[in-house]
């Protein structure tokens, strides 16, 4: 027989275990960029004022972090918020160049702070939303139980989204390519004036290729500010002194006179046509790049986050299962012989852009990027390349 005090002590200790395991309809696990977006849009909408959310994050979110940029075709949500917008673009190579204008887009620049700050505002307002500062240590996706077990607590849900992106699950596969958008950027204040505030430089390829696909970025601010980033489409990261030694003589090439160096930024996107839907299941959903929600040909995730996101929040009303959330398109299939060609000639990847650019209309373009072109245009789009690289692609993925 069990001693009073030894009885007690055990309903003491399960009370407690009980009290410290909760239950959510929905969790949420990383409060970045799409469990942000996507806490908001259930908080914000009256059909899920009944469900308890919880959204799990390791960091206190409140830094530039990132410097969010997509285009737009008239007012948006984050106006509000933006840092700058521009109307007026410039593509750069060695054989190339246009200016042009961006209309009917503009190009938003959104820096992170603001967007965390005013997201948490908006959670922190909503009883509904339980914001926990933890670290996710796993995710439990079984049969009958749903579960995050965090470093605070365990957590049960009946749905759990994750933008938690684990590298491995793409080193251990060899079916799709796996590239890089990855670069260094620099936030510089020049002596002279040598940058035009209006354009930005979307890209430009008129730089050293030294056998991998390297173009430079620049997000003008006035004539003697912009960030400048040195970017790569690439499977291999650099060193930093490279992509230092990238910027710098960028800016010597413009002859900007002295500089300084007011914030740094750094990235690594990654860019592939890889189905991170399949780790999906009935009660689990990975979000943002963990969900495969980064584009594949060009590492923009933002503006395609937001999208999918409005794509999500009305589909959750259907409480059909996530498996038929999404499955592959066309432009899905485009992205992925796109990759294949510039993977295996990465050397070969600033001509395959100069083509795009200079035999279509920068609007199309951008149009196609969103994925919003009818067939037609994608098919002029698609002639401007060698059309024997992609055959063979299509090839190797048909046979
Ligand atoms: C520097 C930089 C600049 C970029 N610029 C652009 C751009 O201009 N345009 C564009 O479209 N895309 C851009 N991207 C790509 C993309 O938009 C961002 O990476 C975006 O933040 C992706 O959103 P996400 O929700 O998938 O990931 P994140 O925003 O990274 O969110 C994931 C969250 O999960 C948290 N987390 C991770 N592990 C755990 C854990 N174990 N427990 C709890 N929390 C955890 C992280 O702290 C993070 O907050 C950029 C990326 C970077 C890195």
């Amino acid at each position: 027989m069990i001693p009073q005090h030894q009885g007690i002590s055990w309903i003491y200790v399960l009370l407690r275990a009980i009290e410290r395991e909760k239950t959510y309809d929905y969790i949420i696990c990383g409060g970045g960029a799409s469990g942000l977006l996507l806490t908001q849009k259930l908080a914000e909408d009256p059909f899920f004022r009944d469900k308890k959310i919880a959204l799990v994050e390791k960091d206190i979110k409140n830094q530039n972090d990132r410097t969010w940029c997509f285009w737009e075709n008239s007012s948006g949500s984050f106006d509000h918020l933006l840092h700058t917008q521009w109307e007026e673009g410039y593509f750069g190579s060695a054989h190339f160049t246009s200016e042009f204008s961006l209309q009917p887009f503009s190009y938003k620049m959104l820096r992170s702070k603001p967007f965390y700050e005013a997201c948490q505002h908006i959670l922190d307002n909503s009883p509904q939303v339980d914001r926990i500062q933890a670290e996710v240590i796993a995710i439990e996706d079984q049969k009958d139980v749903h579960r995050v077990r965090t470093s605070g607590e365990t957590l049960y849900g009946k749905r759990i989204f994750s933008s938690l992106f684990d590298p491995k699950i793409l080193e251990q596969q060899k079916k799709y390519p796996v590239l890089q958008q990855h670069f260094l950027g620099w936030y510089v204040t020049t002596e002279k004036a040598v940058f035009d505030p209006n354009r930005i430089h979307f890209m430009d390829f008129d730089i050293p290729q030294d056998g991998a696909t390297r173009f430079i970025y620049v997000l003008p601010f006035s004539e003697t500010e912009a960030l400048v980033e040195y970017t790569l489409f690439s499977a291999d990261l650099l060193t930093l002194q490279e992509y230092e030694r990238g910027i710098k003589s960028y800016l010597e090439s413009l002859d900007c006179g002295t500089y300084s160096i007011n914030e740094t930024e750094q990235g690594s996107i990654p860019m592939t046509s890889y189905r991170f839907d399949r780790h999906n299941s009935h009660h689990l959903m990975h979000i943002g790049t963990a969900g495969g929600w980064t584009k594949a040909s060009t590492g923009f995730t933002f503006k395609k986050t937001t999208e999918k996101i409005d794509a999500l929040v009305a589909f959750l009303k259907t409480e059909k299962p996530f498996s038929r959330f999404w499955k592959p398109d066309r432009f899905w299939f485009y992205d992925l012989l796109f990759l294949d060609v510039l993977a295996q000639h990465n050397a070969y990847g600033h001509e395959l852009f100069r083509m795009m650019f200079q035999k279509n209309d920068p609007e199309v373009i951008l149009k196609f990027l969103d994925e919003k072109t009818s067939f037609w245009e994608e098919i002029r789009i698609m002639i401007s390349f060698p059309i024997p690289l992609f055959v063979k692609a299509l090839w190797k993925r048909l046979f």
